[in-house]
């Protein structure tokens, strides 16, 4: 019997450890490297690498794939550059939570205008979930069936992605959940409990952390007060805030406002459009 099922013979190896690139093959047993550099037995399959290198998959720690997860399972854009793990849910941005209220996503959004006419200055960005579903089961066939991060990711794991993924909660996904529309002011008191809610069940569920888009409509509104609550939650679990500041739109006072977040949880360092590690 082959000792291998996959022997990758004369690669240059970057083994992601930090040590200069080698010369050898490696040995694959089932999904797992189980010999490296010097490689002696038989493989059911061959690949000669020689004049490739032979890298341990990227990761994408700032992505948006989950928006797409969906509509293209297979991720073939990602897999095909070597990318083989996202960080996804950012900008403030995630699939989950969500109650009967929701927005279009991905290459459904080209059909908006069909439920709201009005694409660039719209009346409405959260419609009734009904309305969406009808639209969604006409072009694609299936429907928005989940509430919660949880129901999310058993929806994604049945639909077999081919890469793996790590989520962050978005707090603008969490402000819009709650407030909906009517989201051009400071938050109420109730409003801020239900978000700091949905932010800690979907830390209990998997996420990794928490992301923050106060580029974009809602977080735009969301108060110092508001963010430093939210952001106390993530530290509690001693997960990772992910602020966005891209500069798009008041970046320097939101370059002000993330820091100043972070200063007071004493998150040692926000960065632009990437994932600050938590250090309490
Ligand atoms: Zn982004």
């Amino acid at each position: 019997m082959d000792e291998y099922s996959l022997l990758i013979r004369n690669a240059t190896i970057v083994d992601g450890s930090g040590k200069s690139p080698f010369k050898g093959s490696i040995g694959v047993k089932g999904d797992k490297v189980a010999a490296l550099g010097e490689v002696k037995g038989d493989s059911a399959r061959e690949i000669d690498g020689k004049g490739l290198t032979a890298v341990p998959g990227f990761i994408d720690s700032h992505s948006h794939g989950d928006i797409d997860v969906l509509f293209f399972p297979g991720c073939e854009s990602y897999l095909l550059q070597g990318v083989t793990t996202m960080v996804a849910g950012q900008c403030g941005m995630s699939l989950a939570p969500i109650k009967e209220k929701t927005t279009l996503m991905s290459v459904a959004e080209d059909y908006l205008d069909e439920i709201e006419p009005y694409k660039y200055y719209p009346k409405r960005t959260v419609f009734p979930r009904e309305e969406v579903n009808a639209l969604m089961k006409e072009k694609f066939g299936w429907t928005i069936d989940w509430h919660s991060m949880e129901d999310w990711f058993r929806v994604v794991e049945k639909k077999k992605i081919s890469m793996n993924m790590a989520t962050l909660v978005g707090h603008v996904t969490v402000r819009r959940t709650v407030m909906e529309d009517d989201f051009q002011r400071p938050s109420t008191r109730d409003e801020r409990d239900e978000m700091g809610a949905l932010i800690r069940q979907s830390l209990k569920e998997g996420c990794y952390g928490m992301s923050v888009g106060l580029d974009y409509d809602p977080d735009t509104y969301a108060d110092h007060e508001e963010l430093v609550e939210h952001c106390k939650i993530v530290a509690e679990y001693g997960r990772i805030f992910a602020p966005t500041q891209g500069g798009q739109v008041g970046g320097a006072t939101s370059l002000r406002a993330t820091g100043s977040t972070t200063r007071s949880m004493g998150y040692w360092r926000p960065s632009s459009c990437a994932a600050t590690p938590a250090s309490r």
